[in-house]
């Protein structure tokens, strides 16, 4: 049924309180954390931070219910039903979970309808899907023997997240781990906590037993690593930056050496070739690239590197396609354009954006805030020329809508640009000579290379994950189950076998 307009008061959105476990919202008079609107700046709500006390109940509580509820052992395909069942629910309640999500975070509502909210439930549906698809395999062993190896879930994940994409990242985070039979203690970014609790809530409406999806608020450094570093915890899987990932992959050696899923930050190229096929569909693409959720996006195309001849006609499209963007708040229907996520943000991308002219950078356009936001947190797109691979905003992630402008003469030195020294999440290539697009694919150090487009689509069977310090290990695809299951190697001499007596 078409929905007339999503638009809706932000001052009358109910917001889920304190945590989540053991099947309920738990209050509790810790520490509050204000939670800030990036529209306008003002107050949204709050959620108290779980002290490492407060931890201990929620993984001890998820322990007890993966020990005791059976999740782990009924059929893949009896947990299938319920993540069925939790996407169903997600779907039913789309317009209600936009809202939620766009209220406080920098999804504009329009967007999170059209994409985080059937995303979501969609990741859950596909890791359902796969539930009894994956499991070990039979070993190759000698003749008398038989060999095989024999999947189990860990126990306890730990799933920390961040603001950018809240309901995403969850179900991200959630479908793998749960469709393997694990318990996950989920810890939201304490500027994005609503829309999880609320996922959490319709997960156990869905028959998830209670305790096997707790959710923990508060911030990084008490509640997050509180929860990294809890015995219990048998593996973590994290979507962050990459000094969180360098601080939770160090806890988690000192704290047990358990495994980690690092999905971390990126800078990612867009090389454009002089043949491209047609000039105003590149430039979509690179503006989508660097401008969606307003730059802050891990997968952010933020380094343009396009061959000389083209790069005054691509500048020009791409200038003329940024003119309309307009800020907006996140509760009208009508906004495409996503504010920064607060001050703090705002001035570190000033202030790369300032080191960088100072080292010689050329603003092409943007620049600088947009007035007349009503104490919202909205950057123009901005275009750097004159840069090189030291300039700190062609190095540093910026999490913001800066697209560096880089040229090139031939392929190798396009491809050369396009590696950075730090970062390998994705590239986007374009090009409509096929040869030289693999070629590029094959030497581009990052962990998705996207020909002719960027972005992801909705195959969730494709996995998503950076090369060097972009991270460990994939989320999505059959890769995210697998890592979500450890494997028991087992091997059985039948040879040796007595008999039976009688
Ligand atoms: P962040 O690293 O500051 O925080 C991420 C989460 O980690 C939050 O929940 C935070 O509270 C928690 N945290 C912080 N310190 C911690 C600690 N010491 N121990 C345990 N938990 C801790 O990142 P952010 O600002 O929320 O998100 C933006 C970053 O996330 C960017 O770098 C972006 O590239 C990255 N990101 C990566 C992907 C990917 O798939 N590779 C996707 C989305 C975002």
């Amino acid at each position: 049924m078409p929905i007339p307009s999503l638009d809706f008061d932000p001052s009358s959105v109910a917001l889920p309180q304190g945590h989540f476990i053991g099947g309920a919202h738990v209050a509790t008079d810790e520490e509050p954390v204000e939670v800030l609107r990036p529209s306008d700046g003002r107050r949204l709500g709050h959620v108290t931070q779980a002290s490492p006390m407060t931890v201990d109940h929620a993984v001890s509580n998820a322990r007890a219910a993966w020990e005791t509820s059976g999740w782990g052992t009924r059929p893949p395909r009896e947990r299938a039903r319920v993540l069925t069942r939790w996407s169903e629910l997600i779907d039913e309640h789309a317009v209600s979970l936009a809202q939620l999500e766009a209220v406080g975070s920098t999804r504009p509502v329009a967007q999170a309808y059209a994409s985080d909210v059937p995303f979501a439930a969609e990741a859950l549906r596909f890791f359902a899907e796969l539930a009894d698809k994956l499991g070990g395999h039979v070993a190759a062993t000698r003749r008398d023997s038989l060999g095989f190896v024999s999947s189990e879930p860990y126990g306890v994940i730990a799933a920390i997240t961040p603001w950018n994409f809240p309901l995403s990242m969850c179900s991200w985070k959630c479908g793998p781990a749960l469709a393997a039979g694990n318990a996950v203690v989920v810890k939201p970014s304490e500027l994005t906590p609503f829309s999880t609790l609320r996922l959490a809530e319709l997960a156990i409406e869905a028959g998830l037993p209670p305790g096997i999806l707790n959710v923990v608020n508060g911030r990084g450094a008490t509640t997050g690593a509180a929860l990294t570093r809890h015995p219990d915890i048998a593996k973590i899987s994290f979507t962050g930056s990459t000094r969180t990932g360098a601080a939770i992959m160090r806890d988690a050696a000192l704290r047990g050496t358990k495994p980690v899923t690092l999905e971390l930050g990126g800078k990612s190229p867009q090389l454009v070739f002089e043949c491209v096929a047609d000039l105003d569909r590149t430039a979509r693409h690179v503006v989508h690239g660097f401008t969606a959720n307003g730059g802050q996006a891990c997968i952010a195309g933020t380094r343009l590197i396009v061959h000389r001849r083209i790069a005054d006609a691509l500048l020009d499209a791409v200038q003329r396609q940024l003119t309309p963007i307009a800020p907006g708040p996140t509760w009208r229907d009508a906004t495409c354009y996503s504010p920064i996520i607060n001050l703090a943000q705002v001035r570190r991308i000033e202030a790369l954006i300032g080191q960088s002219v100072a080292g010689g950078a050329q603003i092409l356009c943007g620049g600088a805030r947009f007035e007349n936001t009503d104490g919202g947190y909205f950057f123009r797109p901005t275009l750097l020329a004159n840069v090189t691979e030291t300039t700190p905003a062609v190095r540093e992630e910026l999490f913001g809508p800066v697209l560096t402008v880089q040229t090139f003469e031939d392929e190798e030195e396009g491809i050369a640009l396009a590696g950075h020294p730090i970062y390998g999440l994705c590239a986007g290539v374009h090009t409509s000579d096929l040869g030289q697009a693999l070629r590029a694919m094959r030497r581009i150090a990052a962990g998705t290379v996207w020909i002719n487009r960027y972005g992801r689509s909705g195959d969730m069977i494709i996995p998503t994950g950076g090369f060097r310090q972009s991270g460990i290990g994939k989320d999505l695809g059959r890769e995210a189950l697998e890592a979500s299951l450890r494997y028991k190697s087992v091997l059985i001499d039948f040879d040796s076998i007595e008999p039976a007596a009688g």
